[in-house]
């Protein structure tokens, strides 16, 4: 049955760029018909600009939102991922369960408003201040779950799995407290999670945090237990971030850690490696077979001076990649296409490095994988404007001052490369139901009142 209708001038399909298209999905907020070449029947809502299918985000640490733009100073001779993660430890040292949900509120609130319509959520910080497990052991997922119902926004949660500080299981350090637990621990928390989730129509997948933090025993336990209750649920990992991992990783086993990954883990489609960007050339052509996603961040790898993930390589491998906006340094899936494809450029002395010889317009092509990638490592339908897939789209302002007066494809070219920081959206749609409208999602302002409360409670001395 049909629950909803609408009508856009121009949609950017799975197949590219179609005009006068008639969207109708059902109760459960999923397409059932994509129309092109149609007309407006009468009483339907028209879009105020191109419709464009919802980004998924795959990788996102919500807390880490309540810290952004706070470590961007020098704290040492020479400032690097390792600096960063120690004020990172003091801040998920202070979080109370209210500052969880309160910060996670605002970020998904903020993802919707920016064009970001599902999040995967590597959730790590699990336990009390003191390491002790909460009495509900689940309090700071559930937190997140709460946070992404109030919002409306999809959601598949990863809780982490952490066991060691480095690389041949080194003890964990006391910044890492909140973080660690066994791997039968972490399969209870699974099973207890998986009704919460489903009751929600969120996914529960699982994060082995990174092979420094889990050993190769708790990995092939942990997804053995995983492949017990859902054997299609999504297995994201950290990997490959840093080229001191790289070195750490060939110490320990001869091996660089994507090699590693694939010779000893049944590495396939549902797997997310998230960063991915110290690869030789026989891990990109190894890992892209596989099946697995990119996870890539580009902002954040930038922030953090990770390095550049070599997207020509990956794509002539034919490698499936989305985004994920990680430490939340930027919340804006335009400005993380950006990003990313202004990385490329300067790598590579090219222009216009995303774009195929089937997609010219490097906005719409990397909008159009990206959806596809990060649909795939959320575990969930939501690869776009198609019949079976979740009603999730962005309609963009075709009244924003840089989208004027322009046609379809380079509207969203404008959106990503010409919007200088303001937004160009009007409208962000999940599952069928209207979630951002003029720009702004309905609890913008007491989101951002909670969001503010929380993070100078967790500032003060
Ligand atoms: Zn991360």
């Amino acid at each position: 049955m049909t629950a909803g209708r609408l009508f856009a001038a121009d949609a950017l399909l799975p197949e590219g760029w179609a005009k006068n298209v008639l969207l109708a999905w059902n109760d459960a907020g999923q397409l059932t018909r994509i129309e092109a070449g149609t007309h407006a029947p009468a009483g339907v809502q028209s879009a105020k600009g191109p419709l464009v299918p919802g980004m998924p985000n795959l990788h996102s640490h919500a807390f880490q939102r309540g810290f952004a733009g706070l470590t961007e100073f020098r704290a040492g001779e020479q400032d690097s991922f390792w600096s960063w993660r120690t004020l990172m430890y003091r801040f998920a040292g202070r979080l109370a369960p209210q500052h969880m949900e309160a910060i996670a509120t605002w970020l998904y609130a903020e993802m919707l408003e920016a064009g970001y319509t599902s999040v995967c959520e590597f959730q790590y910080v699990h336990h009390q201040d003191d390491g002790r497990p909460y009495a509900d052991d689940a309090t700071l997922s559930l937190a997140l779950l709460r946070a992404a119902q109030k919002v409306g926004i999809g959601f598949t949660l990863l809780p982490v799995l952490y066991q060691t500080s480095g690389f041949g299981g080194l003890p964990p350090n006391e910044g890492q407290r909140r973080f660690i637990r066994s791997t039968e621990s972490m399969l209870a928390l699974l099973e207890s999670l998986k009704p919460r989730c489903d009751a929600q129509g969120a996914c529960l997948g699982l994060a082995p945090h990174s092979l420094r933090a889990v050993p190769p025993d708790a990995l092939r336990e942990a997804i053995a237990g995983l492949d017990a209750i859902d054997r299609s649920a999504p297995i994201h990992i950290h990997i490959a971030e840093q080229t001191r991992e790289v070195e750490d990783c060939i110490a320990w086993s001869g091996s660089r850690p994507v090699e590693w990954l694939l010779d000893h883990a049944p590495v396939d489609a549902r797997w997310c490696l998230v960063h991915a960007t110290h690869m030789s050339d026989a891990e990109y052509q190894r890992a892209a077979a596989s099946g697995a996603v990119a996870g890539l961040c580009p902002t954040t790898e930038a922030n953090l001076g990770d390095g550049i993930f070599d997207l020509p390589r990956w794509r002539r491998h034919h490698g499936a990649w989305g985004l994920g906006s990680d430490s939340h340094a930027t919340v804006n899936a335009a400005e993380e296409l950006l990003m990313l494809e202004y990385s490329q450029r300067l790598a590579t002395r090219q222009r216009n490095v995303g774009a195929s010889a089937a997609q010219p317009q490097v906005a719409t092509a990397l909008t159009l994988a990206a959806v596809q990638g990060g649909a795939q490592a959320s575990g969930r339908a939501v690869g776009g404007l198609e019949a079976g897939q979740q009603a999730d789209f962005v309609i963009l302002d075709a009244d924003h001052l840089a989208l004027q007066g322009l046609g379809a494809p380079e509207m969203l070219s404008a959106h990503v490369f010409a919007s200088h920081r303001t937004s160009a959206i009007d409208a962000v749609w999940v599952g069928g139901k209207p979630r951002v409208a003029a720009g702004r999602h309905a609890l913008h302002d007491e989101a951002a009142r909670g969001f503010v409360q929380a993070r100078s409670q967790l500032l003060k001395d």
